[in-house]
């Protein structure tokens, strides 16, 4: 018997998992668009090319054996043999799933879903316009964000400086020269040539400021750190990441993407863990013919993302001495494995020897248990 598949929205994890229509053959696959939902412009991820990436690496528009975080103190340079750092070209991504997916058969409906009601049978989605009733529902929809949660907030530039000052073997993953009177604050540069490279503001904190913060400190990093010279601004990007753990919006429905916590928790990475979400949802249907979404961290790293996360919170003047110890006891593979959720034990404990303990202790025995 056929069964009907709704996908609501159409972003990551919606096209990741649509664009995986031909393997399941009983499925129809109906991906759900709300129209007052624009579309979203276009934007890099950046993640780490680890087993399970294949797809992504082949779709990347660059990638770095090197990465660098830097201090007032210190500049720690990792390598990477086998997992180098890339940036894919959301739109590209996107694009690319939406064609193959149409050509798989997958129906993409514009629709504003006021109501969803559950029977026997299924659901019933209630809308501006009818739907067909549908067996599953996977829902990517925004999960809303509580009040006071840690986000991840940035804006950025992609220019072309007067001046050959980047070196594009070579990301900036966190520079900690800016200002740090806001929150966490560090400049990330994705380098594509000596002239060219995306700059972007990144601050974790719970509030965001004003678009002129973030452009303000991108000026003086460019004109003070790394003379840049006379700058063209090609394309801008924005966004804020919740850091912290959301609750999905529909507890009736199989959450997935963000909504289904594939954001990682201390670093606002998503990418990875949405293509390991779907795939392993994937494997879940090819074995027992089922559809089930399941979290794709594992427990442990969310463990020790809560107590990191309540280190940053009570100790934000500590993050840039943390994240470059880290950079510090880790090789560039180890560290790629590490961010995208594949660390082995032998890893983690050379993380948790290589920070202080006493902020540790504290968040153990007192702030791990808050809202973070
Ligand atoms: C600018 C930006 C840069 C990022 N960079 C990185 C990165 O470098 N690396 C990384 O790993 N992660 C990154 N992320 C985080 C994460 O990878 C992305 O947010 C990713 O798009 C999440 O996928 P998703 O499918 O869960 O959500 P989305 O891609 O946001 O899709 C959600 C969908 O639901 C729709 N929707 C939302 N609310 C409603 C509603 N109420 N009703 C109906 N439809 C709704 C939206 O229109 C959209 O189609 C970035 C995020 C942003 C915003």
């Amino acid at each position: 018997m056929m069964r009907q598949l709704a996908i609501l929205g159409g972003g990551c994890a919606a096209l990741t998992l649509a664009v995986k229509a031909s393997a399941m053959p009983d499925m129809r696959i109906t991906v759900i668009e709300h129209p007052d939902f624009a579309k979203a412009q276009d934007h890099n991820w950046g993640c780490w090319a680890v087993e399970g990436m294949q797809n992504a690496h082949q779709m990347a528009r660059k990638t770095w054996h090197r990465w660098a975080i830097n201090t007032e103190k210190k500049a720690v340079v990792q390598s990477a043999q086998h997992f180098p750092y890339m940036a894919i070209s959301s739109a590209a991504w996107k694009g690319h799933c939406r064609i193959t997916a149409k050509r798989q058969g997958v129906e993409f409906r514009s629709a504003r879903v006021s109501q969803i009601n559950q029977d026997q049978t299924g659901f019933n989605l209630i809308a501006d316009q009818p739907l067909p009733a549908c067996h599953q529902i996977a829902d990517s929809r925004t999960p809303d964000i509580p009040q006071g949660i840690m986000l991840q907030h940035f804006r950025g530039i992609e220019i072309l400086a007067e001046n050959p000052v980047f070196d594009p073997d070579c990301a900036v993953l966190m520079d900690f020269r800016c200002d740090q009177s806001r929150g966490i604050h560090f400049i990330y540069i994705l380098p594509y040539s000596p002239h060219q490279a995306l700059i972007e503001s990144t601050i974790f904190s719970p509030q965001t400021e004003d678009d002129a913060f973030y452009d303000d400190a991108i000026t003086r990093y460019c004109d003070d750190i790394i003379k840049t010279g006379k700058r063209q601004v090609l394309r801008r990007e924005a966004g804020v990441i919740p850091m912290g753990f959301l609750t999905q919006r529909d507890d009736r429905l199989d959450a997935i993407g963000g909504n289904g916590g594939a954001i990682r928790p201390s670093s606002g990475y998503a990418f990875t863990f949405i293509q390991r979400q779907i795939d392993e949802a994937m494997l879940h249907y090819q074995q027992r013919g089922v559809l089930r979404f399941t979290s794709p961290h594992q427990r442990i790293d969310l463990w020790m993302d809560k107590v990191f996360l309540a280190v940053l919170r009570h100790r934000p003047d500590l993050a840039p001495t943390l994240f470059s110890h880290v950079a510090s006891a880790l090789h560039g593979d180890e560290m790629a494995l590490f961010m995208s959720g594949l660390a082995n034990y032998r890893i983690r404990l050379k993380i948790i020897m290589a920070m202080p303990k006493w902020p540790f202790f504290r968040a153990l025995f007192s702030g791990s248990g808050q809202r973070v």
